[in-house]
């Protein structure tokens, strides 16, 4: 959109505000209205592209960067939520996604639970945090507390739903994750359990795997209760994916090559039409150095396998080099236009160099703090709000190979609500070791308590569109509509 129409519809909601307001005219100066008038829309318009660009800044730090006063932010942030073509100049940046993490765990208030079940894993991802490989091309997979631990009971997954009913009466929904860590396949009998409970609840569970168990009936089935399964594909050669999942172990590669997926895939999808379920089916694939060029390809054999969806996602282990960047951007256009006719294409918006992910990475975050929108619990029942925090650690740690950010174990006498209310700081934890969602989470946070210390109330927060009828006194007596 250009700037002009931009300002223009500012201008119109600013008119529109000022009525609603029911401003005492007895000083009106049609001349010094329309003046200001002018003047805060223009500024209000630079104030979006600013927040498209950063989204994350404080309006403190807005406030100095455009020379504008606090009343000014104040009046710019309830006009951005009332103005669509502001909000939608925010929402299709490059850093659109921003505006999904706000809306999703900020306005919709939702809490994510994800059981980390995977007790081992047949893959040996070159990129994977459990992997470590060895000088001789070996791959070594790190378990938790470097063997197997006991998975949880059944009696402390009871408590865990107990405390999410309790949750969802705090007018929150939930999101229950099963996931890795490790692959979730390899405990089926503790899925079965969550997805028991899922089910008696009426909550949407998502299961993410990668995919080489769906071999029998009875794992896809298993795998079938859940309302969306996300199976981890990231190469679409056989060679290539031997290649990247197993490195050079050939009985691996034999046994659970790329065949053995989409067969699996193949079959899942036929099971779920068979039974009438409304499972989406999809692929969430890492976009790395060695598959950037492929991924229409991705998306052709997910429409062959008869998919919902492909979610490409970035590969934030690892940085990318300009030139991956720019290939990556080549294709998107090409890539997203297929999506509707028949499946869904995602793109995560960090798979843009100009994202904010790749720019914005100095500093840490609080990771207790990210424990009011979700929690990662291990196979164990240890609990970490933070991704990085959840996965088995190598050798060198702690007998439950839970390093620094568990906040304690689920047991008989500790439930996840007993742990997160009685939880210890946490050491910080650098953004370049969170994923991007993990990243917007943890700057929104700042960003948000940053406003409230300087008087930025939160029905003016410039995301919650959903709030821009609300009127607090600092817009209802603000000089500038006066
Ligand atoms: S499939 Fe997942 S858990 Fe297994 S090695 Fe690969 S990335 Fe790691």
């Amino acid at each position: 959109m250009e700037k002009e129409q931009l300002v223009e519809a500012l201008s119109r909601e600013f008119t529109t505000l000022r009525a609603q307001c029911k401003v005492q005219s007895g000083d009106f100066s049609p001349e010094r209205v329309i003046g200001r008038q002018k003047q805060i829309t223009e500024k209000t318009a630079a104030l979006t592209a600013y927040l498209a660009h950063a989204p994350y800044s404080s309006a403190k730090a807005a406030a100095a960067d455009l020379d504008m006063a606090r009343e000014e932010i104040l009046l710019g942030y309830k006009l951005i939520q009332r103005t669509r073509a502001a909000a939608d100049a925010i929402r299709l940046s490059v850093n659109g996604d921003y505006l999904n993490i706000v809306r999703h765990y900020f306005t919709g208030r939702t809490y994510v639970v994800v059981f980390f079940t995977g007790l081992a894993c047949p893959g040996r991802c070159s990129f994977c945090p459990n992997v470590t490989i060895q000088p001789d091309g070996s791959r070594q997979l790190s378990l938790y507390g470097g063997r197997q631990v006991n998975s949880m009971s059944s009696v402390n997954i009871e408590s865990v739903f107990r405390d999410i009913d309790k949750i969802t009466r705090k007018d929150t929904s939930i999101l229950v994750k099963i996931s890795g860590g490790l692959e979730p396949l390899t405990d089926p009998d503790t899925m079965a359990v969550i997805l028991n409970h899922a089910e008696a609840m009426g909550i949407h569970v998502k299961l993410f795997t990668n995919g080489i168990l769906l071999n029998t009936p009875r794992l896809r089935r298993l795998a079938l209760r859940a309302g969306d399964v996300r199976v981890s594909l990231s190469m679409v050669d056989e060679d290539a994916y031997g290649e990247l999942m197993f490195g050079n172990d050939a009985t691996r590669r034999r046994q659970y090559g790329l065949p053995v997926v989409l067969e699996n895939l193949r079959a899942l999808v036929k099971e779920r039409n068979r039974l009438g379920t409304r499972t989406r089916i999809g692929i969430n694939t890492v976009v790395l150095e060695e598959n950037h060029r492929d991924l229409e390809r991705f998306v052709h054999m997910a429409k062959d396998l008869g998919l919902d969806y492909v979610d490409f996602k970035p590969n934030y282990f690892s940085t990318y080099t300009p030139q991956t960047l720019k290939a990556i951007s080549d294709q998107r256009d090409s890539v997203k236009a297929q999506s509707g006719k028949g499946i869904d294409i995602y793109f995560a918006g960090s798979l843009s160099g100009e994202n904010m992910f790749w720019h914005h990475r100095d500093g840490e975050c609080e990771p207790h703090k990210q424990s009011k929108f979700k929690m990662f619990i291990t196979p164990g029942g240890d609990c970490s709000p933070v991704h990085h925090g959840a996965f088995p650690r190598g050798r060198a740690t702690s007998d439950t190979g839970v390093a620094p950010y568990s906040i304690g174990r689920i047991g008989e006498d500790a439930s996840l609500l007993d742990l997160i209310s009685n939880m210890p700081c946490l050491p910080g934890l650098r953004y370049e070791r969170l994923n991007p969602f993990e990243h917007m989470l943890a700057l929104e946070i700042k960003r948000e308590e940053q406003d409230r210390a300087w008087g930025i109330p939160e029905s003016c927060n410039p995301y919650h569109f959903s709030k821009g009828d609300t009127l607090p006194r600092e817009i209802l007596e603000n000089p500038l509509l006066h």
